[in-house]
């Protein structure tokens, strides 16, 4: 019969098996969407281990933190051992040995993370003096945030970083750079590290000659999924981990890098060829994800974007029962219900909900179909976009924790001080119609005493709070000991949907009780966002699987039985962001990312009208995926907003055509 390995690699074909079987030096599997790369990923993993590897000692990199997780948990079904495997996104794996190695940095205690709201605060405050007496129309903190950040990514001189991303602001040169120093000093003193300094601390303790063989040692073999959406910092760290064996294996398609913006472009797997001189490529060309008709829109995207790897793909899944269709609806609302009918029809045909997804390239264009779903009562869940703003009690609790691990953590103090003295326009309202009744100043007094005291009591909860954390206790504990103290201040700040937002908090305990330390708590919450995303998922209380609404970046790796791209006009797909050529080949690669997420049926909707009740311009890619769709026309009881201003002089005088003449007076 087959020994263990063989049956590991038995539903294999042979480029796939090659890449499984490959045991040392530099490897690179190149190969288009749904071609089996992370299963072959994660297959060479169990085969490592099988072969006597010790689990801990392989390294498994990859683009989120529930990839890592998914891919363990696979492997763990084909071999036990596996759960042992080390893996994780760069950006845990470097904060883990930064924080192991402190001392080689000269810090006496775990390192920060902040995550990119704060380093925008903190960029504000360094730029603000900077700004005095210039009348010159300066960046924006979070503009000159991204520009730093872009060129500690591709290690570009912040000159070059300004030219591609925003040449308008050159003339800021010195200033920006001025700032990064400042910035690099300020978060040098106070312990802290942002997602870059995570990558370039880790590289540098890599590039040690001293330093980094000892943190090598720690692992034999390397692998990284989605290899294509790194960029020149993390091509230093895969290197620096390679050391002198190059056990490195990467799996990627340059046709969906998508991560433009974090400074990794098409080209990065070339970067690593040229690098790994050594590297044995395979290529994988067989789809076994989506049925022919969708691998043929998928081979036409690929086709027209030139990125230099010729290949074309096959399905080996057949033709499906439905073709790709466009779908033509009057506008966003009837979109909405379509999606849901769609769904709705096929659950009553006995399908899951939860076989479905709606992808869009941004978020925004979700609201309207959330809101479908509410009312139709179809389970969801949202990944990719929970906006900060409505995860602001997380944040409150986070920065409790935050200043409790580290006081030095200034924008952290910055929330807590400006939320909690703070008079909102609902308690403003309210304390004006007080006082607005007084009949004596004596009561308007003791109402803005009473005031002033309830404020205190919010200050003083928070200093309780502050003393809950100083303990040993397991985070969740300490947690759910802060959220205790601070709920009925917090009640009183988010009047109208406490309920709701107190569930997320839970969500967040249940989070913490997975960790040991409240610093490993924090640095897991801040450098994952999908934590926050789960935070919202599990308050959802519904015991159906819920269709999912995802950003296109959100879905990257996954796959569903139906995709549902709506808004597939111009403006969302491409973005309206899209400026230059180089943006526009990342719309491209993004599409291209959506519609490859799907196993057997593919719709996308064109509504006639947008919101403000003006034509859409049909999507540019529409011409391209004609020859491959059919379009319907859907019909809706929902009656279109059709046409929008007209520009013109011309006046239509309603009286005279109605009355047939202009009335005397
Ligand atoms: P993406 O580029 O989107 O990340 P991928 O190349 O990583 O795609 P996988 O997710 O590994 O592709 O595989 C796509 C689907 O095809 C999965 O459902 C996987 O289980 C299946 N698959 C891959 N290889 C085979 C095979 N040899 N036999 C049967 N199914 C396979
Ligand atoms: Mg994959």
């Amino acid at each position: 019969g087959l020994s263990v390995n063989d049956e590991l690699i038995a539903d294999l074909n042979p480029s796939q098996r090659e890449a499984v079987l490959h045991t040392d030096g530099p490897a690179v599997v190149i190969a288009g969407p749904g071609s089996g790369k992370t299963k072959t990923l994660t297959k060479r993993a169990a085969r490592l281990v099988q072969s006597g590897i010790a689990p801990e000692r392989i390294l498994l990199i990859t683009f989120s933190r529930a990839s890592a997780k998914e891919m363990l948990s696979r492997a763990k079904a084909l071999d036990n051992r596996c759960q042992f495997i080390s893996g994780g996104t760069f950006h845990a794996t470097a904060t883990k040995v930064i924080n192991q190695n402190a001392h080689v940095f000269g810090a006496d205690k775990p390192f920060t993370i902040l995550d990119p709201e704060d380093v925008t605060e903190i960029v504000k405050r360094i730029i603000a003096p900077l700004k005095e007496g210039d009348k010159r129309n300066w960046p924006r903190a979070s503009t000159i945030a991204k520009i730093i950040s872009f060129a500690a990514n591709t290690k570009l001189p912040i000159e070059e970083a300004i030219e591609r991303k925003n040449a308008d602001y050159l003339e800021f040169v010195d200033e920006i750079s001025q700032t990064r120093d400042l910035f690099t000093t300020y978060k040098l003193d106070k312990g802290l590290l942002d997602y870059d300094d995570c990558l370039i601390y880790f590289a540098a303790l890599l590039e040690d000659p001293t330093i980094g063989p000892l943190v090598r040692r720690n692992w034999s073999h390397i692998m990284v999924d989605e290899y294509q959406d790194t960029n020149a910092l993390q091509l230093d760290i895969v290197y620096g981990l390679a050391g002198e064996q190059q056990n490195v294996l990467i799996v990627g398609d340059p046709g969906q890098s998508i991560y433009g913006f974090r400074g990794s472009a098409p080209d990065t797997m070339v970067g690593f060829i040229k690098r790994f001189p050594q590297t044995r490529v395979i290529k994988l060309e067989t789809n076994y994800r989506s049925a022919q008709e969708i691998v043929d829109i998928v081979n036409a995207i690929d086709a027209d974007m030139e990125i230099g790897f010729e290949r074309t793909l096959r399905s080996n899944q057949g033709p499906s029962k439905s073709k790709p269709e466009v779908r033509e609806v009057a506008d966003n609302v009837a979109e909405a219900g379509a999606i849901a009918d769609a769904i709705i029809e096929d659950k009553n045909e006995g399908g899951e909900v939860s076989n479905h997804a709606v992808l869009v390239r941004s978020m925004s264009y979700a609201r309207r179909i959330e809101a479908e779903f509410i009312s139709r009562q179809i389970p969801y869940r949202v990944v990719g976009g929970i906006r900060i703003d409505e995860a602001a009690h997380i944040k409150d609790l986070l920065s409790i924790a935050r200043v409790s691990v580290n006081p030095e953590h200034e924008p952290a103090w910055l929330r807590l001080i400006q939320r909690y003295p703070r008079i909102g326009p609902k308690s403003a309202d309210q304390i004006v119609e007080q006082l607005s009744k007084v009949t004596d100043t004596a009561e308007a007094k003791r109402i803005l005493a009473k005031e002033e005291a309830a404020r205190k009591t919010s200050f003083d909860g928070l200093g309780y709070a502050l003393s809950a954390l100083a303990s040993s206790a397991p985070p969740a504990d300490l947690l759910g000991n802060v959220a205790a103290i601070m709920d009925p201040f917090w009640e009183t700040v988010w009047k109208d949907d406490w309920a709701d937002r107190r569930k997320d908090i839970d969500a967040v305990l249940l989070i913490a009780a997975e960790h040991h330390t409240l610093d490993d708590f924090l640095t897991a919450i801040t450098l994952d966002h999908s934590l926050e995303k789960k935070a919202a998922e599990a308050s959802q209380k519904t015991d159906e699987k819920p269709v999912t609404i995802s950003t296109v970046h959100g879905a990257k790796g996954l796959e569903w039985p139906t995709v549902h791209c709506p808004s597939f006009i111009r403006g969302h797909m491409p973005s309206n962001y899209a400026q230059s050529p180089e943006d526009f080949g990342e719309e491209m690669r993004i599409f291209y990312v959506a519609v490859s997420r799907a196993m057997k049926n593919l719709f996308f909707y064109k509504p006639a009208y947008d919101a403000s009740g003006s034509f859409t311009t049909p999507s540019d890619y529409e011409r391209l995926i004609a020859p491959y769709v059919s379009f319907e026309r859907l019909v809706n009881q929902s009656i279109p907003v059709a046409g929008g201003a007209v520009k013109t002089n011309a006046r239509i005088d309603m009286r005279s055509k109605l009355l047939g003449h202009v009335p005397h007076n």
